[in-house]
């Protein structure tokens, strides 16, 4: 296997890892890291992959693949999220993984990086199914889990119901009840208040911020987002009432789309009752794909990787991406927009919303005591816009691209904690 990647003269997309192994390359050869050191991080300290078989509701028995990996333990335990998707590979979760770790590290939460997930499509299983397939995959993966080696979080297609039952059944087979071997838990068994809104309020402080910096004011900007689930839904709402006008949305059945502004709140409301934000009657449908080509200021792509490509980027007419989602943009789109002048606010920066109040969840239930929702939104806005001014500052001095300042900002903090540590034996 070949892991010395370099990004591609061609317009040629890469996958996830490969990506993430670009990105990863190009930071080490600015900061002059050796060989050595790029394998070291190419590669994840620990994986386990484990077989999650499923007695289904009408007694038929399914399998499914599930995945975790640890890329790094270097700054302190391993985090991130567990996905339930179809599309879980091995490759796949690794990016992820290594993200997670450079996520950490930028915005200064003393953890490495980590991801799971389960090759399922959860939307055609029972609550009963899945809470068998996640107390399953978590008993599997017990003597690598713990508030002081890896803590899952939410992740595409898993939400606060799945953490009670990974930390349930962890608890109950180490003896004791352990609220901080996962964060994103409901609020009464140890959640914080602002976690579920986080990733979405850090994404709309970054976008805000990043609106500023090209001289466009919050009430005369439009703005479309990509999904409507635990992040995009939060954004869209953030925005609008931040006075930003949100002219279309998505999700994975279509897209709405009113040129004078969605009413966010009565399609919120739709949501709940219909499921989709599909046939919205104050909005007309369009095509999903069109959304990320719509003329407004802000893009949000909040769904999945890969959907920023050489393929469309030329015809991406916002001026800021806002990247809500994990690895939305390739590097060849990358490139495109540098050349239009769209700016790109990386995924490491613009959606460590969760992350940080998953911290601030483990530090509360560490010490028992329970922040308000005020504390807890005033230190993730002060986190996230003290690590905005950072990066931005960073690229303006080297010359380089949010993405990239942010990745070598994030890999010179492991490579440092690294060295400071020493390598053992
Ligand atoms: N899944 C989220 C992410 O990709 C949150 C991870 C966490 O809170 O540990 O950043």
């Amino acid at each position: 296997m070949t892991t010395t990647l370099h990004l591609p003269e061609a317009d040629a997309d890469l996958t996830p890892l490969e990506e993430a192994r670009a990105q990863l390359r190009d930071a080490i050869d600015f900061l002059g890291l050796s060989e050595g050191k790029y394998e070291m991080l190419a590669h994840a300290r620990r994986e386990m992959t484990v077989a999650v078989p499923l007695r289904r509701d009408n007694g038929d028995l399914e399998l499914f693949i599930g995945h975790r990996v640890q890329h790094n333990f270097t700054r302190g335990p391993a985090k991130g999220g567990v996905r339930y998707d179809p599309n879980v590979d091995l490759d796949e979760v690794r990016a992820l993984a290594m993200w997670m770790t450079w996520k950490c590290a930028l915005l200064d939460v003393p953890y490495g990086g980590a991801k799971g997930g389960v090759r399922i499509d959860p939307r055609n299983y029972s609550q009963t199914e899945l809470e068998r397939v996640t107390r399953r995959y978590t008993s599997e993966l017990i003597p690598i889990l713990g508030p002081e080696k890896d803590i899952p979080a939410p992740d595409m297609g898993t939400d606060e119901q799945t953490m009670a039952w990974m930390m349930d059944t962890y608890s109950v087979a180490v003896g004791h009840t352990v609220p901080s071997v996962v964060t994103g838990k409901p609020i009464s068994l140890g959640g914080s208040l602002g976690r579920r809104e986080s990733t979405s309020r850090g994404v709309v402080h970054v976008a805000l911020a990043a609106l500023e910096s090209r001289g466009l004011r919050p009430a005369h900007s439009t703005a479309a987002v990509q999904g409507f689930g635990k992040v995009g839904r939060g954004a869209a709402r953030f925005l609008d009432e931040a006075d930003v006008a949100v002219l279309a949305v998505s999700d994975m059945y279509g897209a709405v789309h009113n040129p004078a502004g969605l009413d966010i709140p009565a399609l919120e409301a739709h949501v709940d009752v219909t499921g989709s934000v599909v046939d919205f009657s104050g909005a007309e449908p369009l095509d999903r794909d069109a959304l990320l080509e719509l003329d407004v200021d802000l893009l949000v792509p909040a769904a999945h990787e890969g959907v920023l490509t050489s393929d469309n980027a030329n015809r991406v007419r916002a001026k800021v991406i806002v990247e809500g989602a994990n690895g939305p943009t390739s590097s060849a789109a990358d490139r495109i927009f540098a050349e239009n002048d769209i700016l790109v606010v990386p995924d490491i920066l613009a959606n460590a919303g969760g992350v940080i109040v998953s911290y601030f969840e483990w530090v509360q239930g560490n010490q028992s005591y329970w922040w308000t929702a005020d504390e807890v939104e005033e230190r993730l806005r002060t986190r996230m816009l003290g690590s905005w001014k950072d990066v931005t500052a960073y690229a303006r001095e080297h010359d380089l691209s949010l993405r990239s300042a942010a990745t070598i900002m994030a890999v010179e903090r492991v490579a440092l904690a690294h060295r400071q540590r020493g390598l053992y034996p």
